[in-house]
C-alpha cells in the first residue's frame, strides 16, 4: 500500500557512530558554546568509545579549527568560504545536512543559541531525526549508545528524560552556560579535512547589507555577577547594586520581573528566560529564588543571598546569607569595600617603597 506514514528509516541505528558537535562561531572566533558542546561530546565519546567529530562552518576557519583540536576532539570537519563568513541558515545548513548524510553520526548536539536553535530545526527536517531542544543534562547509554537528553519542563519544575530510540542521528540542543568549558589538551593528534567549498547561489538568495551589533550584555563569562530583584524596592536599587559590582569587577544581573518592569535592560535577566551564568560568586540581593531563577545561576561557585525574609527559597541555594533589608546591607558592603581597597593600597605603597 502507498503513502506510508511515519516510515522506519532506511539505515539502522548501528550504522550510526561518533558524536557530532556544531562549533559556533563569530567573527572568527569560537563562541563559548561551541566550547562547551566539544566538552559534552568529548565525555559522552569516550563513554562508548567513539570518536569526537566537530562541524565548523565560516570563513577562514583554520585558526578556530587549531583551537577546536587544543579543546580535544577527533577531527574537524570544516567548510570554509568567504560567503560562509557570518552564520546564513540556508547554506550552513545544507552543508551541515551534507556531512550528516556522508558521516552518518550516532549523536549530533547543537547549542541552543539563536543560530544553533535555527540550525538545529532544519537539520533534523531533511534527515528526518528529532531533535530535544534545550537540554541540560545529557547522557548516552553504554550499552545502547542511547542518547539521555534531558531538559526543563513544566516551568523547570521537572526534569523530562527524552530518547530517540529508532532515528538517527539523535539530536539535541545544548542550554548555553550549563556545561562547562573542557581543559586544553595536546590537539595535535586531532585530524582536520577543511573543504574549501563554492556556495550555491541559490541558497544566498538573502544579501546581508549591514551588521549592526547590539551592546548587549555578556554575563555568562564573568566572574561575578551580582543581581537585583524586586526586593530592591525601586529601579534606583539597581545603582547599589551596580556599584557593589563595579567594587568587585563583576557585571550586574536582574530578576525576570525588574526586566518586565524597566528597572533594566532585559539582557541583564538570568534565568530560564534569560542567560546562564556560573561565576566564581553570584550575589542574589532581593530575589525570592523561584526555581526559574534558579535554573540560570544555581551553577555559580559560590552564592551570596541577602534577603529580608529568614525563610527565602533563594537560602537553600546560598553558601552565605545575609537576612536584611538589601538597602542597608548594601551601602554597609560598598564602604567595607571601599575601606578594604584603600587599606591594601596604602598597604602595598608602602612596601614598595
Ligand atoms: C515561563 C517562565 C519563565 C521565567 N523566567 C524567568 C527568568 O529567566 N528569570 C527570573 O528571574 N524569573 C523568571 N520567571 C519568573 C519567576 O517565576 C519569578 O517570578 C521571579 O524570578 C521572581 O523575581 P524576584 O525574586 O525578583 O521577585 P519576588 O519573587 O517578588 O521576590 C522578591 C524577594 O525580595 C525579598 N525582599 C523584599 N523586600 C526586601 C528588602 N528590603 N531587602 C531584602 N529582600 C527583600 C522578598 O522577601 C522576596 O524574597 C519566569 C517565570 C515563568 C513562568
Amino acid at each position: 500500500m502507498a503513502g506510508l506514514i511515519n516510515a522506519a528509516p532506511v539505515d539502522k541505528p548501528e550504522d550510526y557512530r561518533n558524536i557530532f558537535v556544531y562549533l559556533e562561531n563569530r567573527d572568527g572566533q569560537l563562541q563559548r558554546p561551541a566550547l562547551e558542546m566539544i566538552g559534552v561530546g568529548k565525555r559522552l565519546a569516550q563513554k562508548v568509545n567513539e570518536k569526537l567529530y566537530c562541524v565548523l562552518i565560516g570563513s577562514k576557519i583554520s585558526e578556530m579549527a587549531d583551537e577546536a583540536a587544543s579543546y580535544g576532539c577527533d577531527m574537524v570537519l570544516g567548510a570554509d568560504s568567504p560567503d560562509l563568513a557570518d552564520f546564513r541558515t540556508m547554506p550552513y545548513a545544507k552543508i551541515v545536512e551534507d556531512f550528516v548524510k556522508k558521516e552518518k553520526p550516532n549523536i549530533f548536539l547543537i547549542p541552543a543559541t539563536r543560530n544553533g536553535r535555527d540550525l538545529a530545526s532544519r537539520i533534523a527536517v531533511s534527515c528526518q531525526a528529532g531533535v530535544t531542544a534545550d537540554c541540560t543534562e545529557i547522557d548516552i547509554e553504554e550499552d545502547t549508545r542511547i542518547l539521555s537528553a534531558n531538559r526543563p519542563t513544566y516551568g523547570e519544575s521537572m526534569l523530562a528524560e527524552i530518547l530517540c530510540k529508532r532515528h538517527r542521528p539523535q539530536m539535541a540542543t545544548a542550554r548555553a552556560g550549563i556545561f562547562p568549558v573542557p581543559e586544553k589538551v595536546d590537539g595535535s593528534k586531532c585530524e582536520k579535512r577543511i573543504e574549501k567549498v563554492k556556495v550555491d547561489k541559490s541558497l544566498l538568495k538573502k544579501e546581508i547589507i549591514e551588521f549592526r551589533k547590539k551592546e548587549a550584555i555578556d554575563l555568562t563569562a564573568a566572574k561575578v555577577v551580582v543581581s537585583g530583584g524586586m526586593g530592591l524596592g525601586s529601579p534606583a536599587g539597581f545603582k547599589l547594586v551596580g556599584e557593589l559590582a563595579e567594587q568587585m569587577n563583576g557585571v550586574v544581573g536582574a530578576s525576570r520581573p525588574t526586566a518586565d518592569l524597566g528597572w533594566i535592560t532585559r539582557d541583564h535577566q538570568v534565568g530560564q528566560t534569560g542567560q546562564t551564568v556560573r561565576p566564581r560568586l553570584y550575589v542574589a540581593c532581593g530575589i525570592s529564588g523561584k526555581i526559574q531563577h534558579i535554573m540560570g545561576m544555581k551553577n555559580s561557585e559560590n552564592i551570596i543571598s541577602i534577603n529580608i525574609d529568614p525563610n527565602a527559597e533563594i537560602f537553600r541555594y546560598s553558601d552565605y546569607v545575609i537576612v536584611d533589608d538589601v538597602n542597608k546591607v548594601l551601602p554597609a558592603l560598598i564602604d567595607e569595600i571601599k575601606k578594604y581597597k584603600k587599606e591594601h593600597l596604602k598597604k602595598a605603597k608602602v612596601a614598595s617603597r
